[in-house]
């Protein structure tokens, strides 16, 4: 996959390619990236990127000029353009995954109080926001698009990994733990050193069930669980009520 990132500020994207899985990705030919500076494409001694909006009210807002040049210039018109966003539609795993299949991609960094509509009219096919928050920039939230989608590649990371992950299937991930057995005063669970498959995988499954139900409840709708991941939830959350009773009880 081919990834160009549009920005003001190269040096907050350029570190993420460098490092760790997407450097692999990178030096195995799985992902091509292109970091450019449109500032590049702006006219005038200043370089004048941005300006004041119409209409009044505060910031700056980017000004279509430089940024629709270097788009044209990168190749960008008629292809999967990004633009990270608040108002743009939630990031998921099924969204990362769509990403994911493309050859090609492109990214643009907004900053101060966004970019001109016009740009995002003629060029953007997708608005995207990570989260129900506001960063001052674009390119932190460009980067986590990035590493969503990129690792979902074939050949990126071990498909086995991929399997168990939250929203795999719709719930969260299981505790996972290494050594040492004891840590401080904590010990790791001993179902997980009695080389049981069963009696693991079930563990798992009953950790996954109680994890989401505890952390996003409001997942479990879209789980389409089984009718037996059911009985196991009901059979969780009675002995979560009995653990409570007690605690409750012991403490009067
Ligand atoms: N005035 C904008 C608004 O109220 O929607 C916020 C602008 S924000 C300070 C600057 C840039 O950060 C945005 O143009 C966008 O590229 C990026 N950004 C901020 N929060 C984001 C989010 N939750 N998801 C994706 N991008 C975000």
């Amino acid at each position: 996959m081919k990834i160009t990132v549009f920005t003001l500020f190269p040096a907050m994207v350029e570190p993420f390619f460098l490092s760790s899985i997407m450097k692999r990705a990178v030096e195995k030919g799985i992902i091509e990236y292109r970091i450019v500076d449109f500032r590049d494409y702006a006219e005038g001694v200043h370089k004048k990127t941005d300006d004041i909006p119409y209409g009044g009210g505060a910031g700056m807002v980017l000004m279509p000029d430089p940024i629709s040049k270097a788009l044209e210039a990168e190749g960008a018109s008629g292809k999967r353009v990004v633009f990270p966003t608040p108002s743009g539609r939630l990031l998921t795993e099924e969204y990362a995954y769509s990403l994911s299949q493309e050859k090609e991609l492109f990214f643009i960094c907004g900053h101060y109080e966004g970019l001109d509509q016009r740009v995002i009219d003629t060029y953007v096919t997708d608005e995207i926001s990570i989260g129900d928050y506001v960063l001052s920039s674009g390119e932190s939230a460009a980067v986590v698009i990035i590493d969503a989608l990129f690792r979902l590649i074939p050949g990126v990371i071990a498909s086995e990994s991929l399997e168990d992950e939250s929203f795999s299937d719709g719930l969260l991930e299981y505790p996972q733990y290494t050594r040492p057995y004891r840590y401080c005063t904590k010990s790791v669970p001993d179902v997980l050193l009695t080389g049981h498959h069963g009696h693991i995988t079930q563990w798992r499954c009953d950790r996954r069930l109680e994890k989401t139900m505890l952390n996003r409840p409001d997942l479990l709708s879209d789980a389409s669980l089984s009718i037996e991941e059911r009985k196991r939830l009901l059979s969780i959350l009675e002995q979560d009520k009995r653990t409570c009773q007690e605690w409750i009880l012991s403490e009067l």
